[in-house]
């Protein structure tokens, strides 16, 4: 344990997740169609970080890689990015989870929202670590649709039962913010860990009325007030509950918006979810632990949602799992001395393939679209990835591909037929099976969902 630390007791951690929030959605990192105050006003009494990345540009293989500490290939998610209802896949019951760590030193743990890490018994979160688990266990655009009318209905779970199908969407993040108060209330004198894993902004966006009616940003502008709102809500119960002192939150997002014409940004950026471009993966990430993190601080060095697993283990005081290779280097001499991060490269997978690297300021783009690349950006001064200076910086390239080739042999990269020598298997069910199953004499609520009635930008 570091001596920086020199704490007395464990702090609650409320760690919120979004679906594919974008990183210029929020207004505390410059957009100015969506007013995000509660969030604000965490970023200026926290640490808003600048170079945050998740290590997929994609929900299933984003979700393990943070809950694990571990990039996605390591843990055999390499062609298993997205996954479906009933799928065979799932995060291997192996491996260790934050929860699993957390719980080992007194933590109670729960899960509210989307899991994705699989939906088969073995793969759901009360056998990772989590103490209790109430959501939607993947993507809300996986239930009954007009448009895919032979789709089993979307599942509702208390722990590891099926508890509604197809519920109404648009209540389901007070349904959320309801489980986490009523998590918080009857917690407040242990150590806890919430992870609350929001439903938005992933399309389709059912929005409550309240939050249409003062959007200047049509349903997309409607959700991400929503979201805002929940962080309203828990910051007032931990008020009122007097634990907001010993409360570290964390709140960030799976991967970038699709920034198609839902009203989603991932400004400054280039690139969307699914890409390699900083838009897929730099998102939005905010700190906030008063009396430990100085108020108002920006990290702008490299940090990735894999690294959580350490920084939570050491300020909780659990052990790392024994024998076991993680990625997660800790930031808390980061957050409690705002030192430099220790993170220094960053590996962008797209499924199998290696697509790109940065090191220092300096992005190496190696594959897009089945075809090779050579291209080099200096994201210092080219965020927005637009001014390939690969021809002028042979020693920089040089030293880039050192890295990329390191990176090859631990995680392998298809194109290349290099097999890497550190993946972990994915864990895989015998006898898969759907969690609900489409029965046509059942009165389910049809989730209507047509791109071509989706509110674009509101006026
Ligand atoms: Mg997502």
């Amino acid at each position: 344990m570091s001596d920086t630390l020199n704490r007395t007791s464990q702090p609650n951690i409320i760690l919120i997740n979004c679906d594919d929030l974008g990183y210029g959605d929020l207004a505390c990192y410059g957009s100015r169609r969506n007013d995000t105050p509660h969030l604000d006003q965490l970023a200026a009494t926290g640490m808003r970080f600048t170079d945050f990345y998740m290590a997929s540009p994609v929900c299933s293989a984003s979700r393990a890689a943070m809950l694990t500490g571990c990039y996605s290939q390591r843990i055999g998610f390499a062609d298993y990015q997205v996954l479906f209802p009933g799928q065979a896949q799932g995060l291997n019951p192996k491996e260790s989870t934050i929860a699993r760590q957390l719980k080992l030193v007194g933590y109670d743990t729960k899960i509210v929202g989307k899991w994705h890490c699989g939906d088969q018994p073995e793969f759901l979160p009360t056998n990772h670590g989590f103490d209790e688990y109430f959501g939607i266990p993947f993507s809300n655009d996986m239930g009954r649709q007009v448009n895919r009318l032979e789709s089993p209905p979307l599942p509702l779970m208390r722990n590891d039962e099926v508890i509604q199908q197809q519920p109404d969407q648009r209540g389901i993040t007070e349904r959320y913010v309801d489980e986490s108060l009523q998590f918080l209330r009857r917690e407040r004198k242990a150590p806890f860990f919430l992870y609350l894993a929001h439903m938005y902004v992933h399309v389709p966006l059912f929005v409550p009325k309240q939050f249409m009616e003062t959007s200047r940003n049509g349903a997309y502008g409607g959700a991400v007030a929503c979201i805002d709102w929940a962080m309203g809500m828990i910051e007032a119960e931990l008020n009122r509950l007097g634990i907001k002192d010993d409360t570290l939150i964390i709140f960030t997002s799976d991967n970038g918006s699709r920034a198609r014409d839902e009203g989603g940004s991932n400004a400054p950026f280039r690139g969307t979810k699914a890409q390699t471009w900083e838009g897929g993966q730099r998102v939005p990430c905010i700190m906030r632990w008063p009396g430990k993190i100085a108020a108002g601080m920006t990290c702008e060095g490299i940090a990735s949602s894999i690294d959580l697993f350490a920084t939570l283990a050491e300020i909780a005081g659990a052990p790392l799992p024994p024998d076991t290779t993680l990625d997660s280097i800790s930031l808390v001499e980061t957050l409690l001395k705002g030192k430099p991060t220790k993170r220094d490269v960053f590996a962008y997978y797209r499924g199998p393939n290696l697509e790109a690297v940065r090191k220092g300021d300096w992005k190496r783009h190696y594959f897009r679209d089945a075809q090779p690349l050579f291209e080099l950006y200096n994201l210092r001064d080219d965020v927005g990835e637009r001014n390939n200076v690969y021809e002028n910086h042979p020693e920089i390239v040089a030293e880039l591909d050192i890295e990329a080739e390191e990176i090859r042999q631990a995680f392998g990269d298809r194109r290349l037929d290099c097999t890497g020598a550190e993946v972990r298997e994915i864990g895989v069910s015998a006898h898969p099976k759907p969690l609900t199953e489409y029965d046509e004499t059942h009165p389910y609520m049809i989730a209507y969902y047509d791109l071509a009635d989706m509110p674009t930008m509101a006026g």
